[in-house]
Formats: structure tokens, C-alpha cells, sequence
């Protein structure tokens, strides 16, 4: 067989794989399937693409080595906590390399028509941008960057100046790439910049947008890097990626109540609202031998995981004790809030982790239409995504976020370590209500407590 033709028959493969693996991380209970389909077809675009003749395998294995080593050090180190930063070190990643690889080709092949031009100068453009907005998002993350968005006056003009400097370099590129070298390195300048200066105004809680946006322009970078090498494959992985990034990013606008072009533009929380309204008062601490009472005699309890859960790794011992309020006679739930923790999809990743059943999982919507007829919602580590003032305080920055409505079950324990604020840096009103029961401490260490509580009170 002509080798060409097997090397399509390998891409088309791993493009069906690809499709397959995404379709099947729709749900949880095939999601672990998805990943293997699409690892799978990844081998089989790798496997085709080294087929490729005129290769030069040198320096094809000097950099497999270097990345191979870089991932397993990455990984092995990477504390779970810090997954979501890691994940966005790896959009970035994707972001420099279609920046790297479009270069290169333009670097040997000067002399490229205007549509490779074209194709170049965009991979420059949004491979730089997502590299360096990846490197501000992983540091407003990590807090090593300040999370709250950084605003200047003029900033917008600025922008948009900026924007139309790079279309300008990007129209007198294509038109004459072989005489434009300095302008393709004055693209390469202003899309770095300009990915710093998009994603600085965005903080607090618009931030878990701004993660699968950036995700969605790895995809389009690579999908335009694609058209220059003329390599179907990564013109396929990159559409998919991209597609699903703009699609988690509507989900994610969704989860917010917010538009896109609220989150990129409005400055989250720039400004510091006063608190009007909510209860005021003292906060009730809670044993764990009154929070065991409490529990022992409840027939419905939900769970509301946020990312305290993920810094405690709480979620193996939040499982346990799920395990002994159902053989107690109790009906256990778990509410999931779309940006609940740092990632999409972070508390489905740590609970899929401890074995919850997938269908003890519930969505905001569907608790929230039931929350009023439950006894208890225990509140792990979660702080924004069941803040009150999202629903009552107009002045929040918060406001008009959907949130999990904790408050309106019978009573409520907060697990937590302080009254402080969550990432969002907005007091939460919830601490002061009526039925709210605080349990301070490590949430890990109070589950266990309650645990132990539950083990002597079977046991007597
Ligand atoms: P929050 O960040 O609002 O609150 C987490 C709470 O966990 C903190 O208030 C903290 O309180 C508590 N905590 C920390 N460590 C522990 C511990 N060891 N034991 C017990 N509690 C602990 O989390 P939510 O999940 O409620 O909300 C997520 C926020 O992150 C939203 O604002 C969202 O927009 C944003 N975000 C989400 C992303 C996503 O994709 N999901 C991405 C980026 C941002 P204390 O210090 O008192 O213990």
C-alpha cells in the first residue's frame, strides 16, 4: 500500500477516536473510556506522522526526550491542589508551541504565498497570546499574581490600539512575507504583550472563563498551525479542542450569569463594594459531638464540595462518612457547582477519585429545587459558589451568580478554617444566617472527627 494512503487511513482513525473519546467524556461513567479512545488515536497520529518520509528523527527524539522528562518530573511533583495551574502551564504550552513550529516554517520558507503567511501569522497571533494570558492566569492561580483584575485608566484604548497595531502587521505580513521580517517579529512582541493585557483586567470569579478560553485558543492555535505544516491531523485535534474549549467557555458564562464580554471587559470586583444588605450578628460554632446529634438523627443530607475540599483532601474521608449516614438510614447527596474549586469539573475529578457513585452527583439546579426539603447541607470548603449576596446583595460583585442554596435546607454546616473569603475575596453572609452552624478547622480533620464520632455512637 502507497504510504501516504496509510498514513491518511491512520490520521482518519485517529481523528474517529478523537471525535469518540469527547463524545464519551459527556458523562462520568464513560469518561475514563473517553481518555483511553483518545490516547489511543493520539499514538495513532504520532505513530503516522513519524511514517512521514524526509523526517530527521534526531531531533524529533532529542526533543521527545526533553518533553518526556519534563512531563514526568511536572507530574510526579505537581501537588493535586495545583492541578489547575498545571493545566494552565499546559495551555500556555500548546500556546508556544504552534508560536514555535509557525516560526520555524516561516524562518526556512521566507518565501511562503499569502495564505501560509496568513496561516503563520496566526498561529504567531493566538499561540502568543495564549501562552503568555496562560502564564497570568497560572499566576493569579498560584498567587504569585495579585487575583483581583489589574485595571488603568485608558486600558481598553490601549487594547484595542494594540489590536489593530498587530492586524496592521498581520496585512503588510502576508502580503510580502519574505520582506517582512521585523514586522513578523514585532507580531511575535505584540502578541505576547497583548496576552498579558487581556487576561490582567480578569480576576476573582470570572477567572474559571478566562481557564477555558484559553484552553479554546491552544485549540485554534494549534488548528491554524495545522494549515501550515498541511498536517490534517493537528488541523482536526485543534478544531476539536477549540470547539469544546468555546463550548465549556459558554457553559462556564452560564454557571456565571455573566456574558462573555461582561467577563473580559467589566473587571471583576475592580471596585470594592460596600456590604448593604444580609444578616449581621455573632456565628454559631458547632461541636462535633452536637454536629453528630444532629446528623445521626437526619434523614437527607447533601454534601457541597468547593476547592477547601481539594486544599484538605478531604474527599476520601467525605465519602466514608457518606458511607455511614447511609447505613444510618440517611439519603446522601453531593451538589456540584459548575466553578466550584479551581477547574471545570475539579470536585467530579477529587469525588470520582474516592469512588462516589456517579449517581449520587447533582447538578445546582436539580438540588436547588429540593434544597428546601433537606435536613442537612454540609458545606466542605466551599465559600463563593454558596454565598447568599450572589442572590440578595445587588451591590455584590457576585450578584446574579447561581449559586447552591445551602441556606434554605433545615440547617447547615460550614466546614472551614476562618470566616475569611473565598477566591472571589467577597464576605460571605451565610456564616451569620439562623440555620448556618460553623464547624472551623481543616475540613479533612473535621470529617474525621465526625467519623470517629459516628464509630463510638454505633458502638455504645
Ligand atoms: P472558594 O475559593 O470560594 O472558597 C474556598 C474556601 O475553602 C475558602 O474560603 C477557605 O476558607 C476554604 N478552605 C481552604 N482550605 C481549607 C481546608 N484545608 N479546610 C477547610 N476549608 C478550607 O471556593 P468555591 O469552590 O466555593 O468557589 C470557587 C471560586 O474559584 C469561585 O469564585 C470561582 O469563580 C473561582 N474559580 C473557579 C475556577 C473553576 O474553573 N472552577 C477557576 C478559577 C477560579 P478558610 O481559609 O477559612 O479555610
Amino acid at each position: 500500500m502507497n504510504l501516504n494512503i496509510l498514513i491518511d487511513i491512520f490520521y482518519i482513525l485517529a481523528a474517529i477516536l478523537f471525535a469518540l473519546g469527547l463524545r464519551m467524556l459527556n458523562s462520568p461513567a464513560t469518561a475514563r473510556k473517553g481518555n483511553l479512545f483518545s490516547a489511543v488515536g493520539m499514538l495513532l497520529a504520532i505513530v503516522a506522522t513519524l511514517l512521514v518520509k524526509g523526517l530527521s528523527f534526531q531531533w524529533i527524539i532529542v526533543g521527545a526526550v526533553i518533553g518526556t522528562a519534563l512531563g514526568i518530573f511536572a507530574a510526579q511533583r505537581v501537588a493535586m491542589t495545583a492541578m489547575p495551574e498545571m493545566v494552565a502551564l499546559l495551555n500556555g504550552s500548546g500556546g508556544l508551541a504552534s508560536l514555535l513550529v509557525a516560526s520555524a516554517v516561516y524562518h526556512h520558507h521566507p518565501e511562503s504565498g499569502a495564505l501560509t503567511a496568513l496561516t503563520i501569522f496566526l498561529s504567531v497571533l493566538i499561540g502568543g497570546v495564549t501562552f503568555t494570558g496562560s502564564l497570568v492566569a497560572w499566576g493569579k492561580l498560584s498567587e504569585k499574581l495579585p487575583g483581583k483584575p489589574i485595571l488603568y485608566p485608558g486600558q481598553q484604548i490601549g487594547n484595542i490600539a494594540l489590536l489593530i497595531a498587530l492586524l496592521t502587521c498581520g496585512i503588510l505580513f502576508t502580503l510580502n512575507p519574505a520582506g517582512n521580517y521585523p514586522i513578523f517579529l514585532l507580531s511575535i512582541l505584540f502578541s505576547l504583550i497583548l496576552g498579558v493585557l487581556v487576561v490582567i483586567p480578569i480576576g476573582g470569579a470570572d477567572m474559571p472563563v478566562v481557564i477555558s478560553l484559553l484552553n479554546s485558543y491552544s485549540g485554534l492555535a494549534a488548528c491554524a498551525t495545522g494549515f501550515v505544516i498541511l498536517n490534517n491531523i493537528l488541523i482536526v485535534a485543534g478544531a476539536l479542542v477549540g470547539a469544546s474549549g468555546i463550548i465549556l467557555t459558554q457553559i462556564m458564562c452560564k454557571a456565571m450569569n455573566r456574558s462573555l464580554s461582561h467577563v473580559l471587559f467589566s473587571g471583576f470586583g475592580a471596585v470594592p463594594h460596600p456590604r448593604t444588605e444580609g444578616p449581621h450578628g455573632e456565628v454559631k460554632a458547632l461541636s462535633i459531638a452536637d454536629a453528630y446529634f444532629i446528623l445521626e438523627a437526619a434523614r437527607s443530607v447533601v454534601f457541597v464540595p468547593g476547592y477547601g475540599m481539594a486544599v484538605a483532601q478531604a474527599q476520601y474521608a467525605v465519602r466514608e462518612l457518606a458511607k455511614l449516614l447511609e447505613a444510618n438510614g440517611t439519603e446522601v447527596r453531593y451538589a456540584i457547582h459548575p466553578v466550584a474549586g479551581r477547574m471545570p469539573g475539579h470536585m467530579n475529578v477529587l469525588l470520582a477519585e474516592a469512588n462516589v457513585p456517579y449517581e449520587q452527583l447533582v447538578e445546582m439546579d436539580a438540588i436547588n429545587r429540593i434544597m428546601e426539603t433537606l435536613d442537612v447541607a454540609i458545606v466542605i470548603g466551599a465559600n463563593d459558589v454558596v454565598n447568599p449576596a450572589a442572590r440578595n446583595d445587588k451591590s455584590s460583585p457576585i450578584y446574579g451568580m447561581p449559586i447552591i442554596n445551602v441556606d434554605k435546607a433545615k440547617t447547615v454546616f460550614v466546614m472551614k478554617r476562618s470566616l475569611g473569603a473565598g477566591f472571589a475575596g467577597v464576605q460571605n453572609d451565610l456564616f451569620y444566617y439562623e440555620n448556618t452552624r460553623m464547624i472551623l478547622g481543616d475540613a479533612k480533620q473535621s470529617v474525621q472527627n465526625l467519623i470517629a464520632e459516628f464509630k463510638a455512637g454505633r458502638s455504645t
